[in-house]
């Protein structure tokens, strides 16, 4: 008897105290500040397009090999809507393979990449896990509002600085007209 009061009595303690775990998948666990997820890709708002130039770099030094990406000539740059001459055209990783060692992010000099707060895996797909280049600049979206993320060096990888920089530095064009005095 005096067995199951304590029980009762331990029941009743933990049914008043806040729930430690969520009903997943309906719920998540909300993550702390420094969480370091998947990576994302981030985009540059002030030219519409990503800050990746698909330079390859990460690729190359990504210890699992699961990154890939191509890159294309960049119309913006065509039409002086954007600094980068090349752009990130196709881009995936295979995140069941990345081990969140971060690398690509220290070896990017474009600002074009940061672990996000992404860590869900599960998925119904066969290649669900493989993340291409829509899911991971949506994944970057929701990073950037999440944590308000700026890029660390904007004049040299924002497309609205460095245009306007270029533009400052040009020489001036000479005035028409010049045999003309001003009165
Ligand atoms: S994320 Fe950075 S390092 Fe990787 S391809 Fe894009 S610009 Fe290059
Ligand atoms: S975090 Fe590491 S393993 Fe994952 S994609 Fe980047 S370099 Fe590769």
């Amino acid at each position: 008897m005096i067995g199951t009061m304590r029980g009762l009595l331990t029941t009743a303690r933990w049914l008043l105290r806040r729930p430690v775990t969520a009903h997943y998948p309906e719920q998540h666990m909300p993550v702390q500040e420094r969480y370091m997820g998947f990576p994302a890709l981030l985009t540059d708002d002030t030219a519409d397009e990503p800050f990746c130039t698909g330079c390859m770099v990460c690729v190359r030094e990504c210890p699992t090999q699961c990154m890939s990406a191509q890159m294309h000539d960049n119309p913006k740059f065509a039409d002086g809507s954007s600094h980068r001459r090349k752009i990130i055209e196709e881009f995936e990783i295979n995140l069941n393979r990345c081990i969140l060692c971060g690398i690509c992010v220290d070896v990017c000099s474009f600002d074009a990449i940061e672990m996000s707060y992404e860590h869900e895996l599960a998925s119904y797909a066969r290649a669900g896990a493989r993340a291409d280049l829509t899911l991971l600049l949506e994944q970057g979206k929701r990073y950037v509002e999440t944590s308000g993320w700026t890029p660390a060096n904007p004049e040299k990888n924002s497309a609205g600085a460095a245009l306007a920089k270029k533009a400052a530095a040009a020489p001036a064009a000479p005035a028409s007209g010049g045999n003309e005095e001003s009165a």
